[in-house]
């Protein structure tokens, strides 16, 4: 273990360079929690108007426990992982059913609360309770592994546990601002693609990597996950100036949220029009196909506009675009559709 661990000077670059941001005029850990849960897979430029937004809708604990699915939904849009935002609704319940409506100080407790992982237990705890915690995102990890020359891989979790265990031992009491200090440094300065910035890191000189000028070879993956695809044909069923969405199956992915219809697999458009019956239709249009990237899967998908006579199907909710841009939810995962029937 490294002994001469530079952590006064951490922590003062922390507090000379650390961005000022919504969520850290104050410690309350209700801001830090939604922050945080914004931030897994979003950079910070992107979530604070997403946080302002939510902040002012739902100022209080009390106010995201008692928001409609829609409305939390709507907030969300854009932010994906839509099951974040179901837990914090069931996670904020609990803290009024159970904790009187404030949030829960002890290490245990926070972490039963719906969504609520290490990381974010790491992140809440240590911010606003000074609890004695470590919060490792990937940011910390690679910075780790630049300091430590560490050619073990970080995705692997006795790697991950190693880890967790130095650094709880290097944790001053300042435990909030040593988290945040590392993870900032691992978003401005130890930079993941291109070159970090060591000429200006307040760790540089005890970093091995930079030292054996071996910066670019950590840290290391193990894993690389096979994404499944999945092909989908989608239409923008049409009457008038309305538009059919309809709303999700509770269970799997992107649940509950609003699409446009779909049928699996890609269909040609001679396959398409021998779905209707040529009276009721228009016009069908063959548009343009597009993939959509989630976490473990990929969607390849192809668009046909279809305009009909009259509407269909009583699943269907028929929109206007005003409606369709304010008042429903669509995951980005349709987001090139909306922009089509918006643009046109
Ligand atoms: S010296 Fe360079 S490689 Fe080492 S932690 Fe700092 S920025 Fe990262």
């Amino acid at each position: 273990m490294q002994e001469n661990f530079p952590t006064q000077k951490l922590l003062k670059w922390y507090q000379k360079n650390k961005k000022m941001l919504p969520w850290r005029v104050d410690k309350d850990p209700y801001h830090v929690w939604i922050s945080e849960i914004m931030l897994q897979q979003t950079r910070i430029e992107a979530v604070k108007s997403y946080y302002l937004r939510f902040m002012e809708k739902l100022p209080t604990i009390e106010d995201l426990a008692n928001v409609s699915i829609d409305e939390l939904f709507k907030l969300w849009e854009g932010l994906g992982y839509y099951n974040r935002a179901r837990n914090l609704k069931k996670a904020a319940m609990m803290i009024m059913d159970k904790y009187h409506g404030e949030f829960p100080r002890k290490e245990e407790e926070i972490l039963s609360l719906p969504g609520i992982g290490e990381y974010t237990l790491g992140a809440i705890g240590s911010i606003c309770f000074s609890l004695k915690v470590v919060a490792i995102d990937g940011n910390v990890l690679r910075v780790y592994s630049r300091v430590y020359l560490n050619y073990d891989p970080i995705d692997d979790i006795k790697v991950k546990r190693k880890i967790e265990k130095h650094l709880l031992e290097l944790l001053p009491k300042e435990s909030g601002d040593f988290n945040q200090a590392l993870m900032e440094l691992g978003e401005n300065i130890c930079l993941p693609k291109g070159s970090p910035k060591c000429e200006i890191c307040p760790l540089a000189n005890i970093c091995q990597a930079y030292s054996k000028n071996k910066m670019l070879e950590v840290p290391i993956k193990a894993k690389k996950t096979n994404k499944k695809i999945e092909q989908y044909t989608i239409f923008i069923f049409n009457v008038q100036e309305e538009y059919a969405i309809e709303k999700r199956k509770s269970k799997g992915i992107l649940g509950d949220l609003w699409q446009f219809p779909n049928v699996e697999g890609t269909l040609s458009k001679i396959e398409v029009e021998e779905l209707f019956d040529k009276e009721s239709v228009v016009n069908i249009q063959e548009l343009f196909p597009y993939q959509h990237v989630f976490t473990h899967r990929v969607w390849q998908v192809q668009v046909y506009f279809v305009s009909l006579k009259k509407k269909i199907a009583s699943s269907y909710q028929w929109i206007n675009k005003t409606m369709l841009l304010n008042d429903y939810a669509i995951p980005s995962a349709f987001k090139k559709i909306v922009d089509w029937i918006l643009e046109n």
